[in-house]
């Protein structure tokens, strides 16, 4: 153990184990509010997080822009070195962070390991920050004058993160944010919250100044205060739609750079050619992995031609049927439980509000018992045939373990109906014609697409970033974008004529002419 992220740990009287914030480099207490955690396995609340209060924000918001100056004049290179050693700490502590997040969000070991894993090449990335801001230069833009831009910190910079990916969504944001030389205030998903602030202790240990990184456990009051304090520059957010468009329109009514990505219903496309086997097992990981609860993963499959659907369907009930279900500490299980008990309900509503529509649930995952865990949010997987475009079913984020199929005759009618779909962030084809998939990719209407690849997470140093309602702001979440995301442009004109050059008076516009 290296270290752990309760208040015992800081010598506090809490009982159960219990999570505060981490301000100023120290785990402390903050807020009258608390709620519980709960292990989504065993369906007990067996930890409390503390929320923030407007006290708590003062302090994370003062801490950060105290260490605001020192951090911004630390040459990118040590500010990069931080990275460099974070990385390794994050290797070195991939057991605790991962128990972590099973133990909160549910997700399967494995999986846990393959977010933090996600997360560790944003860091490394991030550790690239001299080579990334190094600017532009222009000598001799006009006689004897240079130009250049350099790229500048913005101050105290924020991310609101959500349950989904507890270590690495909040890696997607202050690694790159600090690198730029920012301060950052997080405020992760109180539904898992220990793992960001074990993060942001390995952050310590890796020798980055306390106030530079401060974690805010909260709810919509702590996030409010972000929204809306002068002192926060910038605000990067992910999370559900609604939640999305309101943290985007707020913070730019209070005057801040903010990028908010939002919810999902992504489509893979089957068509006739596809190598279906391939396809099935692609499915299966895109539909079911991490209980569905991916912003990337697939509930829809849009099979081109019945003989399409009815082989996919064929394969995936042969597959389903193997699926384990089952707590994510068991190494032999596929599928952990759903996060919350009323996200659990929710899901299952939507497996009933499918059949009431009219689709037809061939695979039923409602009974599923996983013995000794009575209590735990266990919901195995459920598949469609049928879905149709209007239905609930169709239209909305589930969020689960539920797999659509909807049947079209053709790529158009197929590209048509993704392109009417409120939300753009993934998409899939799964062909083996290069004609189709080079037409699909050029003028889809969503922001990252996979030709036979499921999941088209864009690795670290591309950028992440869906279309239409799935991301409200100009510039994607890490990557390049977020060198741009975290910095502001100034461009220098610098003259220095040799002594004794007398200028004449100019009162035309400067220009090259
Ligand atoms: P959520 O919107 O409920 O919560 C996200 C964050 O917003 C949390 O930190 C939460 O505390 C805060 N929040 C919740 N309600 C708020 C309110 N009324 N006012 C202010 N802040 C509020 O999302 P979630 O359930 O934690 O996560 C799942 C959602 O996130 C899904 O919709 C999923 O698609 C989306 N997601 C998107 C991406 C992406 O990159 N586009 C990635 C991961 C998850």
């Amino acid at each position: 153990m290296y270290n752990d992220p309760f208040l015992q740990s800081a010598g506090t009287s809490a009982t159960v184990p219990t999570l505060g914030h981490l301000i100023n480099g120290k785990l402390v207490a903050g807020g009258s509010r608390s709620q519980d955690v709960f292990n989504p396995a065993t369906g007990k609340a067996e930890k409390r997080v503390l929320l923030a209060d407007a006290v708590t924000m003062e302090q994370a918001i003062a801490s950060a822009q105290a260490a605001y100056p020192a951090w911004r004049a630390t040459p990118p290179l040590k500010r990069a070195r931080v990275m460099s050693k974070l990385k390794q700490l994050l290797e070195e502590n991939a057991d605790q962070i991962c128990a972590l997040v099973t133990a909160e969000h549910g997700k399967v070991l494995a999986d846990a390991l393959g977010e933090l894993q996600r997360g560790i090449e944003n860091v490394e990335y991030a550790s690239y920050a001299p080579e990334l801001l190094k600017g532009e230069h222009s000598k001799n833009a006009g006689p004897s004058v240079d130009s250049w831009s350099e790229f500048q910190a913005l101050g105290v910079t924020a991310g609101i993160t959500p349950f989904n990916f507890p270590v690495m969504v909040p890696l997607w944001m202050w690694p790159m944010a600090v690198v730029c030389g920012n301060c950052f205030i997080l405020k992760p998903s109180e539904r898992d919250p220990s793992s960001a602030l074990l993060v942001a202790q390995l952050a310590l240990a890796a020798g980055l100044p306390p106030g530079v990184l401060n974690v805010v456990n909260g709810d919509k009051e702590a996030v409010d205060i972000l929204l809306t304090d002068k002192r926060v520059a910038a605000v990067s957010f992910v999370g559900s739609t609604p939640i999305a468009e309101y943290v985007y329109a707020t913070g730019c009514a209070h005057g801040k750079r903010v990028q908010a990505l939002g919810g999902a219903k992504n489509h893979a496309v089957v068509m006739p050619d596809a190598d279906i086997p391939n396809a099935v097992n692609a499915m299966m990981g895109a539909a079911y992995g991490s209980c569905g609860e991916r912003c990337m993963a697939v509930p829809l499959i849009v099979a081109v031609g019945d003989k399409t659907a009815d082989a996919m369907i064929a394969g995936l009930k042969v597959e389903i049927a193997k699926m384990k279900v089952g707590p994510g500490t068991d190494a032999s299980n596929d599928m952990g439980p759903l996060v919350t008990k009323p996200h659990f309900e929710k899901v299952k509503g939507y497996v009933e509000q499918g059949i009431k529509e009219g689709a037809k649930l061939v695979v039923d995952g409602r009974h599923v018992k996983v013995p000794g865990h009575e209590g735990g949010y266990f919901l195995g997987p459920c598949l469609f045939d049928n879905v149709k475009p209007g239905m609930v079913t169709y239209q909305e984020e589930i969020f689960g373990p539920v797999l659509g199929v909807v049947r079209v005759k053709t790529l158009q009618e197929a590209m048509a109906m993704i392109d009417a779909h409120e939300y753009g962030n993934g998409t899939c084809i799964f062909t083996r014609d290069g004609e189709a998939a080079r037409f699909f990719t050029d003028n889809i209407l969503v922001g990252m697409v996979g030709v036979n690849v499921p999941l088209p997470v864009p690795v670290a140093y591309h950028s992440f970033g869906g279309w239409k309602r799935s991301l409200f702001g100009d510039l994607s979440a890490y990557g390049p974008d977020a060198v741009r995301f975290y910095t502001k442009r100034k461009t220098i004109t610098q003259r220095w004529p040799s002594a004794g050059v007398r200028d004449g008076t100019v009162f035309s516009f400067p220009s090259s002419r």
